[in-house]
């Protein structure tokens, strides 16, 4: 006997990246997060909010964040939706667009939270593998999928590489349903997809605060999406998905930018100079326009590495998944955690 729906009793649960409690000392490389603290103006606020407006509701779309976001990445302020994280908005778009029978396409290997919620809404989902080694965008698999949903992740992850607009303006135009463009890693590659939204009605692109604004902890993305689309997921949203709280750090860290692009600037320099370490010692490193590497250890020993640098208090990630468990997902740190890091493969490798 169960209490749940065949589907959910058919899945497993999503599995986060480990995340050690408070206060324990791990060289952490493990979930993308950005290895500097948020801008000051995200502690300065914190500091003298208002505690007595939390008698109160929060604004169910808060004004003064959409406004700031609208600011920041130039579109239209009633193209924005808040979020608890962007997670929350791929939750609100599955549940809108594609349920039971519906269905949800996605290019593979990539964030396993778009399956997840496909199998929680009982939808039909189409894994299209990117193409070989290089992991080249699969376009015409994914636009004769036709799905419902096509979500593409952009910069994907872990592979760390894009599709280019182009590609994702003519996948969008040969679909009847909607391109989900979830850029999570956009600040660290430069590019992104806003302008197609502005073009075409079904597309959809998501941001989130997680990855470079240092805001993980704080739960806060966005869609954005032509009104009347955005109407629509509106609908499959919880009332008050943004705390009061959230709502302000979130919008005093979207208007420190500068704060923003000097972080990712540090990362990207980062980047290139843990590549250029790696590949001395043997690994073999795709491209990233992310804040991550994705690199095949010499012995494709992957699994092995990944728990010798855990005993190391070294968290990297490793998926068991056929194309990537020969590869490990090592998010770029800080100088010093990098340093670290380097040091301790080339401990393991002698
Ligand atoms: C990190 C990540 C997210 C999650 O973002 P949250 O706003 O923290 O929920 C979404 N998509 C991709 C591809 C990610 O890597």
């Amino acid at each position: 006997m169960s209490f749940f729906r065949e589907n959910i009793d058919a899945m497993d649960a999503y599995v986060p990246g480990e995340q050690p409690a408070a206060g324990v000392r791990v060289t952490k490389l493990n979930t993308n997060e950005n290895p500097y603290p948020p801008s000051p103006r995200v502690a300065a606020a914190a500091k003298t909010f208002d505690f007595s407006r939390l008698r109160l509701y929060p604004e169910a779309l808060p004004s003064r964040f959409r406004q700031v976001v609208s600011d920041a990445i130039g579109m239209p302020a009633d193209w924005i939706l808040p979020a608890n994280g962007s997670d929350d908005a791929i939750v609100m778009i599955c549940r809108s667009m594609a349920g039971a029978g519906g269905r949800i396409a996605y290019p593979t290997p990539t964030f396993t939270f778009y399956e997840t919620q496909a199998r929680v809404e009982d939808a039909t989902f189409i894994e299209v593998p990117y193409v070989g080694e290089a992991f080249d965008f699969p376009l015409d698999h994914l636009a004769g999928a036709d799905a419902d949903v096509t979500f593409v992740a952009n910069p994907n992850s872990p592979t760390g590489n894009s599709a280019t607009n182009e590609q994702l303006d003519e996948l969008a135009g040969r679909l009847s349903g909607v391109l989900v463009v979830d850029e999570a890693y956009a600040d660290f590659a430069g590019v992104n997809a806003l302008e197609l939204v502005g073009k075409r009605e079904n597309v959809v692109v998501l941001r989130t605060l997680s990855k470079s604004y240092s805001l993980a902890g704080l739960r806060v993305g966005f869609a954005v999406a032509q009104p009347g689309v955005l109407g629509g997921l509106l609908k499959a949203k919880q009332i008050y998905n943004l705390d009061a709280v959230s709502a302000e750090l979130a919008a005093c860290a979207v208007e420190d930018q500068k704060y923003m692009k000097e972080n990712v600037l540090k990362i990207v320099q980062q980047r290139t100079w843990l590549a250029g370490q790696l590949q001395n010692l043997g690994f073999t490193v795709w491209d990233s326009d992310t804040n991550f590497l994705l690199a095949r250890p010499p012995r494709g020993n992957a699994a092995e590495l990944t728990a010798a640098l855990k005993q190391q208090n070294i968290l990297i990630r490793h998926f068991s998944s056929p194309r990537l468990s020969d590869k490990v997902r090592i998010t770029v740190g800080s100088p010093e955690e990098n340093r670290i890091l380097v040091d301790r493969l080339r401990d393991i490798a002698n």
